[in-house]
């Protein structure tokens, strides 16, 4: 591996995006190691930054109106450009990608973008988390353009909990078909995130557990997080992981399993007996950031280096200016350096701010991509 000496980045800054650090020398610029020492090992691609269901949690109705600016399309990466931020990401360390948005199979063509990055990075983890309320039409062609496995969100079993969650009226039975779908191309073992949010859905924490008890998938509750400026989050409204656990364990006794790999975001709990696991993933009360292997890269081609960041470094504009041919290295300096310099760490920090400072300048995560 080179080391590099010191080089220069053109700085891009506007009021939407941070100016790219310089890379400093001395340090091994194909795996950047950030200031607390955490390698680039995961991207996350948000493809769209539009959805087709307004979650209370994440695009709430009154702010995600007919009024509300989506991107227009030439905001957005084309599929070219996506492939060579993945690509470069690669280069620097990146083993998983996740694409993700929005609801990323309303991206027109999405099927094209998998198959063009299933072939440049066969070795890379290539995955994709859905509303499931397309992913029954498209289970198979996904799995045939090179998709490895995919996450469904689901926070509910009883129809009117979800619809009301979704708040777009969709049926629960859609889904449940989607995630069916998506097993029997292939697309498993099938991870369903529960976003739990106290008084609207913590009553369906067992029946998510009791439903797809035995069945492969991996349920994983995700405790409710404030993400974004729109959701209205407040502490009472998190239900503990350690909770979620307490109350599956009354009906189904359970035993913490090990990690998969260094850095999993989930916590894993197996059921005594059989009947496989479900997950935990525990943003707010135990905070992870001290193994944070992620970057995102935004709908319009801005890397953040953490869901709570308030601005993004502005890649496109490396991606869209200068010459093809000496860009790319240019590129994969801009992208060590930012990683180089990160320091992230919101959650640790997340109950020493005062949730108004926060609230006022964080972007919304359908745009960056959960
Ligand atoms: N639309 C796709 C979906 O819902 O699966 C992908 C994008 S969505 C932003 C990615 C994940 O983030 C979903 O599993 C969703 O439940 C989760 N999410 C969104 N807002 C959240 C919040 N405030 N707290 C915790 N998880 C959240
Ligand atoms: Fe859309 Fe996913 Fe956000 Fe729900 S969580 S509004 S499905 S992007
Ligand atoms: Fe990573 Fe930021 Fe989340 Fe911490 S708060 S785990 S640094 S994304």
């Amino acid at each position: 591996m080179p080391i590099r000496e010191p080089i220069n980045i053109v700085p891009i800054a506007t009021s939407r995006s941070l100016r790219i650090p310089i890379l400093t020398g001395g340090v091994d610029a194909r795996a950047p190691v950030d200031t607390r020492g955490r390698r680039l090992r995961d991207l996350r691609i948000s493809v769209t930054d539009r959805c087709n269901f307004r979650c209370t949690y994440c695009m709430p109705k009154e702010v995600f109106d007919a009024n509300y600016d989506f991107l227009p399309h030439a905001e957005l990466l084309t599929f070219e450009e996506i492939v060579r931020v993945a690509k470069i990401s690669h280069e620097l360390g990146v083993e998983k990608i996740r694409l993700t948005g929005g609801e990323p199979l309303l991206r027109r063509g999405i099927e094209r973008l998998i198959e063009m990055l299933a072939t440049s990075l066969p070795g890379v983890d290539l995955t994709l988390t859905t509303n499931g309320s397309a992913l029954k039409a498209k289970a198979q062609s996904l799995k045939d353009a090179g998709l490895k496995r995919v996450t469904v969100s689901l926070d509910s079993l009883d129809d009117a909990t979800f619809r009301a969650m979704n708040d777009v009226d969709f049926p629960v039975a859609k889904v449940l078909d989607a995630i069916d779908a998506a097993a029997a191309a292939g697309l498993g073992p099938i991870k369903i995130n529960m976003v739990v949010k106290r008084g609207v859905n913590d009553h369906q924490i067992v029946d998510m557990a009791r439903h797809f008890k035995g069945s492969g998938h991996i349920v994983r509750f995700i405790e409710f997080m404030d993400v974004g400026a729109t959701n209205g989050w407040r502490m009472d409204d998190v239900i503990a992981s350690a909770e979620v656990v307490r109350r599956i364990g009354v009906e189904f006794p359970l035993v913490v399993a090990d990690a998969n790999y260094q850095g999993e975001v989930a916590e894993r709990w197996r059921y005594v007996g059989g009947g496989g696991e479900i997950g935990v993933i525990s943003s707010v009360t135990q905070a992870f950031c001290a193994t944070c292997t992620r970057a995102r890269l935004s709908t319009d081609g801005q890397i953040f280096t953490c869901l709570f960041a308030e601005k993004g470094f502005d890649i496109k504009s490396l991606l869209r200016n200068g010459d093809k041919k000496g860009a790319d290295s240019m590129i994969r300096d801009a992208l060590a350096a930012i990683w180089q310099h990160r320091a992230d760490g919101y959650s640790e920090i997340r109950t020493a701010r005062s949730h108004d400072e926060a609230k006022a300048r964080k972007v919304e995560m359908s745009f960056i991509g959960g």
